[in-house]
């Protein structure tokens, strides 16, 4: 568990995402839920469940809102949050089985029962929430998936991003968009943050906003470029070259993730000149 500042926590180690939570003078707000049983047992001896006042999801991906069975009492959530549950009270056993098999072995009997919780409270654009003396905006940003949302606490500088900024790699999803996700990439820099605790991995600053924005420019102009020089998809997946402008020093074992996000680019631009 890390303290963030006086009043937020985070917890970066469980298997499924980073956890967080504020302690407000009405109740706990839990931003997005441990995907695990055992990591919900954890969180259950952290935090005293029956004060949770609200729990917020920063997008509508499965290893965020599984634990909203056990912590759903209130769940806030962007409206696109929706659609996604009502597949995954189906899907979830295949999604798991095809993207974590190793897991889906471990706990099938966990994901063929886990009942998913509907958010209660969705909305659009943004929603603010005055608990006492605290103040936490949500605001809707896309770029990772539909409903990703940024949770922004602005007393404390302090931002929930889901999986939008991450250190290292970004995590482009077949839904990613990336228009918009250099969009609120933009933004966060503009934006007064102390620290951003992304959806996976360790706690980082806005820096990290602009190193993923470099990256996906750089692979943008690129890819653009050789569309109009009238370049295949595989062609382009084979020529680009964006070394110079990853978030991480270039390694042979990133060549099958830049392939994947040069795939989606290529398929993202390509669709803009039709
Ligand atoms: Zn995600």
């Amino acid at each position: 568990m890390i303290k963030i500042t006086d009043r937020i926590f985070a917890e970066t180690n469980y298997t499924g995402c980073n956890i967080g939570w504020v302690l407000t003078d009405e109740g706990i707000v839990l931003i997005d839920t441990p995907a695990l049983p055992a990591d919900i047992a954890d969180l259950k001896k952290k935090i005293n469940i029956s004060n949770i006042a609200y729990t917020i999801f920063t997008h509508e991906h499965f290893d965020h809102v599984l634990g909203g069975a056990e912590f759903g009492k209130r769940i806030i959530a962007h409206i696109n949050v929706i659609p996604e549950i009502e597949r995954l009270r189906t899907a979830l056993p295949q999604d798991v089985n095809i993207f974590f098999p190793e897991l889906y072995r471990q706990h099938k009997n966990y994901f063929d029962n886990v009942k998913l919780n509907f958010p209660q409270i969705t909305y659009n654009d943004t929603l603010n929430l005055k608990l006492g003396s605290t103040e936490i905006q949500m605001f809707h940003v896309g770029g990772h998936s539909s409903a990703s949302v940024f949770v922004y606490l602005p007393q404390d500088k302090i931002l929930f991003c889901g999986d939008n900024i991450n250190f290292g790699m970004p995590y482009p999803t077949p839904i990613s968009q990336f228009d918009e996700w250099n969009r609120l990439l933009k933004k966060t820099e503009r934006m007064d943050i102390d620290k951003i605790i992304p959806g996976h991995g360790e706690i980082c600053g806005k820096n990290q906003a602009h190193d993923l924005r470099v990256y996906f420019e750089g692979l943008q102009a690129q890819v653009t470029d050789m569309i109009k020089q009238g370049q295949t998809r595989d062609e382009v997946i084979g020529s680009v070259d964006v070394a110079k402008y990853l978030p991480v020093p270039m390694d042979d074992s990133l060549k099958p993730q830049i392939a994947y996000h040069t795939g989606m680019m290529y398929e993202q631009v390509y669709g803009k000149t039709k």
